[in-house]
């Protein structure tokens, strides 16, 4: 029976990182025909974050990773809340207490402090001296009758061993005994810690592959130890490896987008960042980069992600939401593009000249609201002249000599229209003696605003000949170009 979890704790807002472990699981549970279990891990009272629940689900939903059990979509297993799962863990707790495998500890705050800068100073690795493991029976029950504040810790063997994981990405890790602290698995407020929950959790919702990523990999002893002393067989684990930015450290915030709402809010299409997150780490043993969602579940397996960090490279995510942009259905593309302009300022646009414009600039945007910030040629009076390209040109004399005489001569037309434009700059060319780029780029920055913008024949065709005309008087207004190079 193949079950994985996706088991976040509601923290803040989906990571790019999360959503390639979710999708890695997901992908591996659809090849398998298994069961996708969204397990919330919200037993780090201190950190929780209100909303994050309902974005994390939002944002699976989204990229189109669909949940079989979960809060609020039920299953056999619940609840999928830890704290609604308090009294299971304590159960387990009372059982390890009882085997001898755990006892209670009452070392302050203050003393494990201390106790931490004493080692630092001598150059040790902060670690429990296992103070509260020698206490005797009496003593820990009259202190626990007079409810003095107390956690409860797992026993680290006190022979040496080598604790051994098989990971199916990097084969046998293996850590030695004396490396591992006898771990708090009850806090004082009654709540388990993630080492307590989740191993608890994965047995009793028979979780068959613990998928996670690498940071938690120095946990594994504590976790094998756990389904020792409780007497279960462990799961098979995959630690995946840590995504980095281009300088090779760890993808933060400080470099840009990192959360799937940031992605989803600048436009990327989900198929497009599920395609670009696959390769994250994983490749289908070829050098195809473009897998649909299809494909790509059937070609997933564990044995081809790799055990070094992967750099996300977001000119990459860029090309790849374009060519997805491009290859959407024509009426795909246009509904997608009508949701992202009810979030902008051009919402009260005639839908035709909407559907114009999306039709002119397809090729023209990397992500959605890229359209958005691109409309205001459209359908702005006198739109923003800004690219330093097209200032450079329009600058020239010999551009302002083009658009001053191509205005006079238009003068003669009953109207500017894309049938007569070749002519007129024909006639434009014979009276300045200007040709080429000279002549066709004046016109083309003038009335686009840009130097490589959409083709002047199509904006003429948008605009109509009298608004061209009047975008070139504006643009010959202009202080920055007025006054020349
Ligand atoms: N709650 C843990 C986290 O958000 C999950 C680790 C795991 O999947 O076991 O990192």
């Amino acid at each position: 029976m193949v079950r994985l979890r996706f088991a976040p704790s509601p923290t803040g807002f989906l990571h790019i990182g999360g959503l390639r472990t979710a999708l890695f699981s997901w992908l591996f549970t659809k090849k398998n025909k298994g069961s996708f279990i969204f397990r919330l891990e919200d037993t780090d009272r201190n950190r929780l974050v209100e909303e994050a629940e309902e974005n994390l689900i939002r944002m699976l939903d989204w990229a189109g990773i669909d949940i079989d059990e979960g809060p609020g979509i039920g299953g056999d297993y619940g609840p999928y809340r830890q704290s609604e799962r308090l009294q299971l863990y304590r159960e387990h707790v009372d059982l390890l207490l009882e085997q001898g495998d755990a006892y209670p500890c009452f070392c302050t705050e203050e003393r494990l402090e201390q106790l931490k800068s004493n080692q630092r100073s001598q150059g040790e690795t902060p670690q429990y001296d296992n103070h509260c493991r020698k206490l005797n029976k009496e003593e820990i029950l009259s202190r626990i009758q007079s409810q003095e504040a107390h956690v409860i810790r797992m026993k680290i063997p006190e022979k040496e061993e080598t604790f051994r994981l098989k990971d199916l990405v990097r084969g046998t890790v293996a850590i030695e005994s004396g490396q591992v602290e006898d771990q708090v698995i009850l806090k004082s407020d009654g709540f388990p810690t993630y080492h307590l929950a989740v191993v608890i959790d994965d047995h009793l919702m028979q979780i068959s592959h613990v998928v996670r990523g690498e940071e938690w990999l120095p946990s594994f002893p504590k976790h094998l130890l756990l389904y020792r002393y409780l007497g279960w067989e462990t799961p098979e684990f995959v630690h995946l490896p840590l995504i980095l930015n281009e300088e090779r450290a760890k993808l933060s915030k400080r470099h840009g987008a990192v959360s799937v709402e940031d992605f989803r809010s600048k436009g990327y299409l989900p198929e497009a960042l599920l395609n670009f997150i696959a390769l994250l780490g994983w490749n289908p043993g070829d050098d195809r980069e473009l897998l649909s969602l299809k494909e790509l579940t059937q070609e997933f397996s564990f044995e081809r992600v790799s055990k070094s960090g992967s750099i996300f490279d977001r000119e990459k995510l860029n090309w790849m939401n374009q060519q997805y942009l491009l290859k959407l259905p024509e009426e795909e593309y246009l509904r997608r593009i009508w949701e992202v302009v009810q979030e902008g300022a051009y919402r009260n646009q005639e839908q035709e000249k909407i559907q114009q414009a999306a039709e002119i600039l397809k090729t023209r945007l990397v992500t959605l609201s890229d359209f958005n910030q691109k409309l205001g040629l459209f359908f702005d009076q006198n739109p923003e002249l800004n690219d330093p390209q097209a200032l450079e040109v329009l600058k020239q004399e010999e551009s302002k000599t083009v658009l001053r005489e191509f205005l006079v001569q238009s003068e003669s037309l009953s109207e500017l229209t894309s049938d007569n434009l070749g002519q007129l700059v024909k006639s434009v060319q014979k009276t300045t003696g200007i040709k080429g780029r000279g002549l066709w780029m004046p016109l083309r920055c003038a009335i686009t605003r840009e130097a490589s913008g959409p083709e002047l024949a199509v904006m003429l065709d948008f605009f109509g000949g009298e608004k061209c005309l009047r975008l070139i008087r504006q643009t010959l207004e202009l202080p920055s170009i007025m006054n020349g190079p």
